[in-house]
């Protein structure tokens, strides 16, 4: 950016210009769409691989945009996390399930929430979490935050000493989208985590692959070792199911199940085998 003169009109580069504008528009969207209801959490299963049943789930968030119809994550938030709205965002996020926890009951042990790389980062968020966890009357291990491994991985020294923190007060973790961000294992056994989750690109090409079939394995084998729980993602076949029980893992998550669901949907859900 140039330096304004005095007397003279500022000029800023032009990417600046275009990203403060369009930070604007974003923030302004966000502001109105929280005020009016637009975003909507989804809760997806997590489900005990060997009974089919499920007591956790987690949160996914969806936005029924007024012109552009229902969008995905996938859509708004590398904008939001671009821009550090996502932190605004996350606000919502966590007291949206807290309030549906206390709906729910204690039935639902735990929901899982997704931590972006802003929001990790950012300076109060456990004492945010806690506040609004304990607003809300609920104990912190009723929440699960989902940090994705990549997350940890940019400055693990101090990812470490901010999960041991977390888990102190006794807030669930998980690693999320494990096996994309080449931890070493010795970084691994040091976190505080109670479940990594194997990245859905792993059981995606289980059945076409050797390698994952191997890799796989090789996790599960190390959740055991360490004493940390896994869950697969995106399990969408009967196949896959099978396999995942065969070597033991204990949990998973996908469409061969169910999919994301309203929260008003998740008590019928309580008490019965999901497998097909
Ligand atoms: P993720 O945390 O890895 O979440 C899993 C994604 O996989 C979800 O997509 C889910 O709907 C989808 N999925 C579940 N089962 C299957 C399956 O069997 N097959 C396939 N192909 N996909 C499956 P979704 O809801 O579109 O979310 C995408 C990503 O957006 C999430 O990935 C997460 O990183 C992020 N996200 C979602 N909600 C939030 C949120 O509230 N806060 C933050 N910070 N991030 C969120
Ligand atoms: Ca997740
Ligand atoms: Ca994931
Ligand atoms: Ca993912």
């Amino acid at each position: 950016a140039k330096t304004a003169e005095p007397g003279t009109v500022a000029f800023f580069d032009a990417p600046m210009h275009v990203s403060a504008l369009r930070r604007t528009a974003l923030a302004n969207e966000l502001d109105q769409g929280l005020r009016e209801n637009q975003f909507e959490l989804q809760y997806q299963p997590i489900v005990n691989l060997a009974s089919g049943r499920t007591d956790r789930f987690e949160a996914l968030v969806r936005w029924r945009h007024p012109e552009r119809g229902q969008l995905l994550p996938d859509e708004f938030l590398p904008s939001m996390e671009d821009t550090g709205l996502i932190v605004q965002l996350g606000h919502w996020v966590m007291a949206e399930v807290c309030r549906q926890l206390v709906e729910w009951g204690p039935e639902v042990v735990s929901v899982s929430v997704n931590i972006s790389d802003k929001e990790f980062w950012s300076q109060d968020l456990l004492t945010r979490v806690l506040a609004t966890v304990g607003r809300h009357g609920l104990a912190p291990d009723r929440i699960t935050l989902e940090i994705t491994e990549s997350v940890l991985m940019r400055r693990p020294e101090l990812a470490l000493r901010l999960m041991q923190k977390m888990h102190e007060a006794g807030l669930r973790l998980h690693i999320d989208d494990f096996g994309t961000g080449y931890s070493s294992l010795e970084t691994l056994h040091r976190f505080p985590v109670d479940a990594f989750k194997i990245d859905r690109s792993f059981i995606r090409t289980l059945t076409s692959s050797d390698n994952s079939v191997e890799l796989i394995s090789a996790l599960v084998k190390l959740g055991k070792a360490l004493g940390i729980a896994v869950v697969a993602e995106g399990v969408e076949t009967g196949e896959q199911l099978e396999f995942l029980q065969e070597i033991g893992c204990a949990t998973g998550q996908g469409y061969l199940f169910m999919p994301a669901v309203a929260g008003d949907r998740v008590a019928e859900l309580l008490g019965h085998s999901l497998h097909a």
